[in-house]
């Protein structure tokens, strides 16, 4: 059986295809770093840095650091990496990088809060008794406050924090919990942290045994309907732009094939033209249907007053008529309004409350007009509810000569 791991499930639920072009066919493409990812990967390596010393019992100072993040900076830079916000140079993210490492320092500084057991640690995770389901990850960083007492540090320079519900659903450090807790026998408990180094903050979280059983078993059915899978079918979203399989997907394949034509020869392309054709049409009808909604109701309006002056409540066209219908309702006050509150509870009070529920419109237009409450509770009523005239128009065929 594969080992999988937490990105390859994650590339698998984000969309089958890319997988299958990633992990099955395995394609190969041109990776393009991106700004933010050589950033992540330069922070990353610097607080390796800063632990691996202390493990030797060196200690360096935060202008060491800095200057370790800087060497490292230049060393693995190059002109391809992408900057897709063009109003920022390379200066401002290096800035950032310097910025993250500085508040990280000083938020821990003199790091004895813990032990470092490991970092950048491989760890293997059996999901099943057998194992047959198995996964590995690597763990940023290992530590232990006390005996038995693990923590998993990962390191985010995500610019958005994440909502709560994403670190208490989170399925990579909880996978790696269970690894820990299977590789460190005296393991107690194990702590998840993830260091949000763009926000300088903590957020930590925990798993009980139970969560962890429950997440063996949907990882095990992820992985079965993985290797059950034959269609591996597309998945197009968001996160299209930012797959490296987009020149080649079939998504996208019209695209390619059209996008760097000249003007003429893209324009006159048949499925460019139908499209193009189609998007004008759909738009056509949409200003059509509003602009004859506005008709049919200023047509309304003028029928209303028509029959209002002349007294008539049927109008004949040529072979159409329109009959106009009035009819009078209570309404009740809006939802949450103080007069709706104050007649809530005083319909609660007088004991009518479970008749009128909700305050059901129909039911309070019947219990007003058949007269269904005594006299005093309806007085009570009519102080709040309005009374609004309403018109309906119906229209239908006529022929005189039937
Ligand atoms: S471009 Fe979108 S649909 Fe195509 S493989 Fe990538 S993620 Fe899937």
């Amino acid at each position: 059986m594969t080992v999988y791991s937490h990105s390859k499930l994650s590339c698998f639920e984000q969309c089958p295809y890319r997988y299958k072009l990633n992990y099955i066919d395995k394609v190969e493409t041109e990776i393009e770093e991106t700004i933010e990812a050589f950033l992540g990967s330069r922070v990353h390596q610097t607080l390796e840095k800063l632990y691996r010393d202390l493990m030797f019992e060196k200690q360096n100072s935060l202008d060491d650091l800095i200057d370790i993040l800087r060497k490292d900076w230049e060393k693995n830079w190059n002109d391809s990496i992408i900057i897709v916000k063009n109003e920022y140079v390379p200066e401002n993210y290096l800035k950032m990088a310097e910025r993250y490492i500085t508040d990280y320092y000083k938020r821990y500084h003199p790091f004895k809060k813990d032990k470092t057991i490991a970092l950048e640690q491989r760890i293997l995770i059996n999901l099943d008794e057998e194992g047959y389901y198995k996964l590995q990850g690597y763990i940023d960083r290992l530590s232990e406050v006390k005996d038995g007492f693990y923590e998993i540090h990962d390191y985010k320079t995500n610019s958005r924090l994440p909502l709560p519900e994403y670190i208490q659903n989170d399925r990579q450090l909880a996978l790696y919990s269970i690894g820990v807790l299977d590789s460190y026998p005296d393991a107690k408990d194990v702590r998840l942290i993830w260091h949000f180094l763009k926000f300088d903050k903590e957020v930590d979280s925990t798993r009980t045994s139970d969560e962890l059983e429950e997440l063996k078993k949907s990882t095990i059915q992820l992985i079965d309907s993985i290797e059950s899978e034959k269609v591996f079918l597309t998945n197009p979203s968001g996160l299209c732009s930012w797959c490296e399989f987009h020149d080649i997907c079939k998504e996208f394949s019209h695209l390619y094939k059209v996008k760097d034509l000249p003007v003429n020869e893209f324009l006159s392309e048949d499925g460019v033209k139908l499209v193009n054709r189609y998007a004008e049409l759909k738009a056509k009808k949409k200003q059509l249907t509003l602009d004859v909604e506005v008709e049919i109701e200023k047509i309304e309006e003028a029928l209303i007053s028509y029959s209002e002056k002349t007294g008539e409540s049927v109008i004949f066209g040529s072979s159409n008529k329109v009959k106009i219908s009035k009819s009078k309702r209570y309404t009740c006050p809006e939802k949450n309004s103080k007069k709706r509150i104050e007649l809530e509870e005083k319909l609660k009070k007088m004991g009518k409350w479970e008749e009128v529920a909700q305050l059901d419109t129909n039911a309070i237009n019947k219990i007003i007009q058949e007269n269904e409450w005594e006299k005093e509770v309806i007085d009570v009523l009519l102080e709040y509810v309005e009374l609004q005239e309403s018109s309906r128009l119906y229209l239908s065929k006529y022929d005189l000569g039937t």
